[in-house]
């Protein structure tokens, strides 16, 4: 498999000036709750809020000349960062999505520049468009998480890491297609081969464990989540984030919703983040019991900010959240 440390370099130089280097900075309240220091590095302070600036712009730099746009299909983080790196390199930008979107979230996406088309009940309905478009408008599709150049702009946040802590021991990373864990894994270990990496996803729906467990990938059962960043498959027909994970992950950990729940209050009242439930993962393992005993120091990826506030707000105060079918239980931050 061609892809190494030299890929993640360049996309180092090629996405410096539009997604940022971001802090890295100790919680004290986890260092004293784990015993070695833990560190966070606060990929929400991105210009869209997440990691995937990183990726998206990477990827669209490097399209050829002649390209006449992009297109993805996410709702999400990817679809910002596409939107936002079609526009710094003013290229044409549609991100497609289905008829149940939120209208905040589709005049987010346009906010950043980009068309969007909606159409359908569901993401495949999504997908068909965007592919559809690839064909019929000569478009360039950007895959999320299984794409060369986004594996390796993802990867910079492992390459930051450990330039800022050469004696960083442990690395905790949210797993959801994999893009994000196979470049930190693979620049982390080009550096110092002894770092432990481990992916973390909520345990209902994580198809990335589930695939690394079988040995292929497999399809999971979507199903609502606090962490919904981390939802999705990785694609039956995976290229590279499922080999990278598979070879260079030392472990993947699932965690609850209640405990997704309780390490979101921990990381707003303790460190004062506000985080989406999908950067929590790592901290919940810990707090958990379900890792312990890791090399310090130990680091984990804050990897986004875009999340529904009055969720946010009703975590905060301790209610119980409904999602889908089933109820997470609320609780008080301290009690
Ligand atoms: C996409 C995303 C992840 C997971 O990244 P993958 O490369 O799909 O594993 C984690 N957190 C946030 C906020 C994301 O947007």
């Amino acid at each position: 498999m061609a892809f190494a440390l030299s890929d993640i370099l360049a996309a180092r130089q090629t996405i410096a000036g539009v997604a940022d280097d971001t802090p890295f900075v100790p919680s004290p309240f986890m260092t004293r709750e784990t015993g070695s220091e833990f560190l966070l590095k606060l990929e929400n302070m991105q210009p869209i809020g997440a990691f995937k600036l990183r990726g998206a712009v990477n990827a669209v730099m490097n399209l050829a000349d002649d390209v006449r746009g992009v297109t993805c299909c996410s709702t999400g983080n990817h679809g910002r960062g596409v939107a936002y790196a079609a526009a710094h390199r003013g290229l044409r930008a549609v991100i497609c999505m289905s008829n149940l979107v939120p209208q905040a979230k589709v005049d987010g996406i346009r906010a950043l520049g980009a068309e969007v088309r909606t159409c359908g009940r569901s993401q495949d309905d999504a997908l068909a468009e965007s592919l559809k478009l690839v064909e019929t408008e000569g478009l360039v599709e950007i895959s999320p998480f299984d794409d060369p150049y986004v594996i390796a702009g993802q990867g910079t946040i492992g390459l930051e890491m450990l330039l800022a802590r050469p004696d960083l021991g442990t690395i905790l990373v949210p797993l959801s297609g994999g893009g994000l864990a196979a470049g930190v894994a693979v620049a982390a270990k080009a550096i110092n081969p002894a770092i432990k990496v481990i992916g973390i996803s909520m345990d209902r729906g994580a198809a990335m464990h589930a695939s690394i467990a079988e040995g292929r990938p497999v399809e999971v059962e979507e199903v609502a989540s606090l962490a919904d960043s981390l939802g999705g498959g990785i694609g039956m027909n995976n290229k590279l984030s499922f080999a990278l994970c598979r070879d260079y992950l030392d472990e993947t950990v699932l965690v609850t919703e209640e405990e997704i729940y309780h390490a979101m209050q921990v990381l707003f009242y303790e460190d004062r983040i506000v985080a989406e439930g999908a950067c929590v993962v790592g901290i919940a393992a810990l707090l958990s019991g379900k890792l312990s005993g890791l090399p310090g120091p130990v680091g984990t990826i804050i990897t986004g900010r875009n999340l529904d506030m009055g969720m946010f707000h009703r975590i905060m105060a301790g209610e119980d959240i409904r999602l889908g079918d089933t109820l997470v239980k609320g609780r008080a931050y301290g009690t």
